[in-house]
């Protein structure tokens, strides 16, 4: 049984910072916003965040991570990547990473996980290697999220992904 973190008091939104007090940076540096009321939610995301080694150089550019409640048929996670063009000299790529919690609240913890899981690697990929439609690198984020630890959580997926894609 989990426990459900601390009430977000602000109701929706929730600054999140992955360098905390403790030392246990996770994959994504710096500020971005969790848009998500959903603890389960928030509590996965946490875990997943964390669980790459420390080697690993961080996702610099995610600025936004929400879970969506808009209905979907196929999606469970879409990690999109915009550079604001009208900033010339200061334009930094932002990602936006968005989760649907129709398909999301159908999946174990683990499977959850794994969905997680390959939306960070393809942000790391898109920071870190280059950017590119966010359905084209499908194998290599899987294959990345696998390095990161999480081969238990993205087999759960397969199993679970054909009644969740539906
Ligand atoms: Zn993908």
């Amino acid at each position: 049984m989990r426990r459900v973190p601390e009430a977000d008091s602000a109701g929706h939104r929730l600054l999140a910072r992955s360098n905390d007090k403790a030392g246990r940076s996770g994959i994504i540096a710096g500020h971005y916003t969790l848009s998500t009321k959903d603890g389960r939610f928030r509590q996965l995301f946490r875990e997943a965040v964390r669980r790459p080694p420390e080697s690993i150089p961080r996702i610099t550019s995610v600025r936004s991570v929400a879970l969506s409640n808009r209905p979907t048929k196929t999606t469970v996670g879409l990690t999109r990547y915009s550079n604001l063009k009208f900033l010339v000299v200061f334009s930094r790529p932002r990602q936006t990473i968005t989760f649907y919690s129709s398909l999301f609240d159908a999946l174990s913890d683990g499977a959850a996980i794994a969905v997680i899981a390959h939306e960070l690697a393809h942000a790391w990929l898109n920071e870190h290697v280059r950017p590119e439609e966010s359905r084209s690198r499908e194998l290599e984020a899987d294959r990345l999220a696998r390095e990161w630890g999480f081969g238990a959580e993205l087999k759960a997926l397969d199993k679970e992904a054909e009644t969740v894609n539906e």
